[in-house]
């Protein structure tokens, strides 16, 4: 029995780690929150803003963000923040979506939005609005209150009647920068067809026109419940044809979300993002190819896209609250809270 102390003590050392493992199981770390927000990548220079221009578009981004921010930080659901953070950017006439919504070659507004819940992988999108003033808020209620995923034009507003929407004249979306916009457009398609290119005295204007329409928002979140999910919201592209629809209400093009993975928000040349079926591919990598979140992210905007010709951006963050949001445009309005609380508002690359 003199082995006695040295037995207990092996005991001891073996037990130890188990016990503490248990202790760990039942008392986890806090799941951590975060959001990431963007307003749409494109030609953003410098050299092009004023300093009110540039300080009206952080006020808007910080805006969004603590109305999203405030409602995690309450307990508050991810879908719950991410309405929240992209219905501010809605109604902000800065950005491309409801007021301040890109014109049609025809000159009217036609809106695309989709939110996706990644605990349950439910989604909601519709297309082709013109009187509903907040998309999101009817993507939310296709997802919840319809059996369909997503309804577009006149079945949407329609299916919208039969709840406490609020409407609005398609005249309500309109702005005069984005009218300029879109005579600036028609402008270049005519000069182009004639083989005359006009300059612009806006340098703002004065660009490529499928880079003129970027301002697009988005939102993806994590609560406290370890929920992800992606809101998006946009008018579209600048003179685009009548019907047309972009990546945004393409489920796993513009916009998606899984808890295994990542809640993803895309902004950019709609057209290659649903050939390249971005978000998506995003959450494959990190699911099929262990990639992490970053790397992933970078591979699909960075290369993949760009090998495609495609332009643009995206926001993304997983269930530990890790956030990234590259892009392959000169800027991209965006701004997030990560898991350790760091606030980043930014426009351009630096
Ligand atoms: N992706 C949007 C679309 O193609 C445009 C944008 O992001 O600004 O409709």
């Amino acid at each position: 029995m003199k082995n006695l102390p040295v037995l207990v003590l092996l005991a001891a050392l073996v037990l130890l780690p188990a016990c503490t493992e248990a202790t760990s199981q039942q008392q986890p770390a806090v799941q951590p929150i975060a959001l990431a927000i963007h307003g749409g990548a494109g030609t953003i220079l410098r050299e092009n803003m004023t300093p009110e221009r540039e300080a009206a578009y952080q006020a808007g981004l910080n805006e969004a963000l603590d109305a999203g921010y405030a409602i995690l930080e309450a307990g508050g659901t991810s879908l719950d923040a991410v309405v929240a953070a992209v219905q501010v950017l809605e109604e902000n006439p800065l950005f491309n979506a409801g007021r301040g919504a890109v014109y049609t070659h025809e000159g009217t507004h036609e809106l695309d939005a989709a939110i996706m819940e990644g605990a349950t992988r439910n989604s909601g999108a519709v297309a082709g609005l013109t009187t509903v003033k907040s998309p999101i808020a009817l993507a939310r209620l296709v997802m919840e209150e319809s059996r369909h995923v997503m309804m577009v034009g006149d079945g949407a507003e329609v299916f919208a009647d039969g709840f406490q929407v609020e409407r609005v004249d398609n005249a309500y979306f309109n702005t005069e920068r984005r009218y300029q916009q879109l005579q600036r457009a028609l402008e270049r398609e005519q000069s182009s067809s004639h083989g005359m290119r006009l300059p612009s005295p806006d340098p703002e204007l004065d660009i490529a026109p499928e880079a003129l329409a970027y301002g697009t928002v988005g939102a993806v979140a994590v609560d406290r419940e370890g929920n992800l999910a992606a809101a998006t919201s946009t008018g579209g592209m600048t003179n685009k044809r009548f019907g047309r629809v972009g990546d945004v209400p393409v489920i796993g093009a513009g916009t998606y979300a899984d808890n295994a993975t990542a809640a993803i928000s895309a902004t950019g040349h709609g057209e290659y993002f649903i050939r390249g079926v971005v978000a998506h591919d995003v959450a494959s990598m990190m699911r099929y190819a262990d990639a992490s979140l970053d790397e992933a992210a970078r591979s699909v905007v960075m290369d993949k896209l760009t090998e495609l010709g495609g332009t643009g951006g995206i926001i993304a963050l997983d269930a530990q609250g890790n956030v990234t949001m590259p892009f392959n445009t000169a800027g991209m309005y965006r701004a997030s809270i990560d898991a350790d609380g760091n606030r980043v508002v930014r426009i351009y690359e630096d």
